[in-house]
C-alpha cells in the first residue's frame, strides 16, 4: 500500500495516498480516510477531554486517527477495532509509530460490542449507523457516539430508505437537516430504551453531510421513560409552512389552521433539547487548550448550539421571504425584532438562514414583512 503521512491536531498518521483530485472518493482506498471529517474528529477530541471516560471504543476505526487521536492527545486507554486486516495492519502501525499502548482488534463490530463493554463507544460506519446501534446500547456504559453519513435517507430525500433504516418517516422539508438528526436520535432512543436505559444528549449536531451525536447513557425504566417522553412527530403542513410538534407514540390528525390541509406527522423523532448547555460551556472552556485544526469552526458551533432554541423545527427565513415575495432584512434584526415582541427567537446551528422561534407564523411572516 502507498502510504502517505498526514496530521490532524497533535497527531502524525499514515493513510493511504489518495488521487490529488479525487477521482477516487475516500472511500475506495484500501484504507478509509476522510480528511473532511477531521472536524468531526477535533470535536471527539474535544469533548472527551471535558468527559475523560475510562475506556473508548473506535469500533470501526480504518486508519486508526480517531482512536489514536484519543489516546494521543486525551490520555485515556483506547481500542481501535476494523474488521479489515489491511486497516488493522496500518493502525497498529500507525500505534507503534506513534508508540501508543493501544489495543487493536480485529473483529465484526457488534461481535465485539456484544462482548465486552467500554465506558464510550463511537461508531462511524459506512453510511448508515443503524445496524450497530443495538449492540452498541448494550456496550457503552457511559456514552454513545454515533455519526451517521447516509443524510439522504434520514432526512427524507430517499424515503423508503429512510424508513427501512430508522423505521421512521421522514420528509424532505427546509429543515430537512434538523429532521435528519432528530431522526437518527429517535431511532438511537427506541434502540437504547428497550433495555431499561434512557440517554441526554451531550452535544449533537448536523454539519455538511454527517449527523453527529454524543449521547450520556442514563440507568433504569424511569431513565427509558424519560427518554421515551421525548419521542413524537413535527406535524407538518404540505400546502404551507405551518408545522406544530407532538409527544407521544402516535400522531393525532389534524388540519392546518392556516390553510386548513390535514397535517402530515414527520416521524416518529426526537423532540426537545438535543445539547446539554454543561457540557458545551466546559468544551468552550476547554477549546483553547487543545491542538484542533477546525477550533474556529468549533467554537463558531458551540456557540450557536448554546444559544439555540430547543423547539423540534426551524424556519428558513429566505423560504419565507420567498412564499412573501420580498427580499428580507437581515437574519439578526428579524431575531431582533420577534424578541423586542416577546417571542423566543434564535439562530440555528442547521443553516445560515435558520431561524428558530415559538411566535406563530404569521407574526414571522409579518416580521419578515417588515411590520
Ligand atoms: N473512523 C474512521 C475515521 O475516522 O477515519 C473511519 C471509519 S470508515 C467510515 C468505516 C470503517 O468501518 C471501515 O474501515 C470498514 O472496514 C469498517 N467496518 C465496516 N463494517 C464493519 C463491521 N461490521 N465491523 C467492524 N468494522 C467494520
Amino acid at each position: 500500500m502507498d502510504v502517505v503521512e498526514v496530521a490532524e491536531g497533535r497527531t502524525r498518521f499514515l493513510v493511504p495516498r489518495q488521487d490529488p483530485h479525487l477521482q477516487f472518493p475516500p472511500g475506495s482506498g484500501p484504507v478509509f480516510y476522510n480528511s473532511r471529517m477531521e472536524m468531526n474528529r477535533d470535536a471527539t477530541i474535544l469533548l472527551l477531554s471535558v468527559l475523560r471516560p475510562e475506556s473508548y471504543l473506535d469500533a470501526m476505526g480504518a486508519s486508526g486517527v480517531r482512536g489514536l487521536r484519543v489516546a494521543h492527545e486525551v490520555g485515556i486507554p483506547v481500542t481501535i477495532n476494523d474488521r479489515s486486516e489491511t486497516a488493522v495492519d496500518l493502525a497498529r502501525r500507525n500505534a507503534d509509530a506513534l508508540g501508543l499502548a493501544v489495543e487493536v482488534t480485529r473483529k465484526d463490530a457488534n461481535a465485539l460490542m456484544s462482548e465486552r463493554r467500554f465506558d464510550t463507544v463511537d461508531l462511524d460506519p459506512f453510511g448508515t449507523p443503524a445496524p450497530f446501534v443495538d449492540a452498541a446500547a448494550r456496550s457503552a456504559a457511559r456514552h454513545l457516539f454515533v455519526t451517521a453519513t447516509d443524510t439522504a435517507p434520514l432526512c427524507g430525500a430517499h424515503l423508503k430508505a429512510g424508513m427501512r433504516r430508522y423505521f421512521s418517516r421522514p420528509r424532505n422539508t427546509e429543515y430537512h437537516a434538523e429532521v435528519g438528526l432528530r431522526t437518527l436520535l429517535g431511532f438511537v432512543a427506541r434502540e437504547v430504551i428497550k433495555y431499561d436505559r434512557g440517554f441526554e444528549p451531550l452535544f449533537c449536531y448536523a454539519h455538511e453531510h454527517f449527523h453527529r451525536l454524543h449521547l450520556r447513557i442514563r440507568y433504569g425504566a424511569a431513565a427509558a421513560d424519560r427518554t421515551l417522553a421525548r419521542i413524537g412527530y413535527v406535524m407538518q403542513c404540505p400546502d404551507c409552512l405551518y408545522r406544530s410538534e407532538m409527544t407521544g407514540m402516535l400522531p393525532e390528525p389534524g388540519r392546518c389552521p392556516i390553510c386548513g390541509a390535514d397535517l402530515v406527522p414527520v416521524g416518529p423523532l426526537w423532540t426537545g433539547r438535543i445539547n446539554d448547555d454543561t457540557t458545551l460551556a466546559a468544551m468552550q472552556e476547554a477549546l483553547p487548550g487543545i491542538t484542533a485544526g477546525t477550533g474556529t469552526r468549533i467554537g463558531r458551533l458551540l456557540a450557536t448550539c448554546r444559544q439555540e432554541l430547543d423547539t423540534s423545527s426551524h424556519y428558513d427565513y429566505h423560504v419565507v421571504a420567498k412564499r412573501l415575495r420580498l427580499s428580507p432584512a437581515g437574519i439578526e434584526s428579524v431575531i431582533g425584532r420577534l424578541q423586542a415582541l416577546g417571542y423566543q427567537a434564535s439562530r440555528a446551528h442547521y443553516s445560515g438562514t435558520a431561524i428558530k422561534t415559538d411566535a406563530p407564523l404569521p407574526v414571522l411572516e409579518e416580521v419578515i414583512s417588515g411590520g
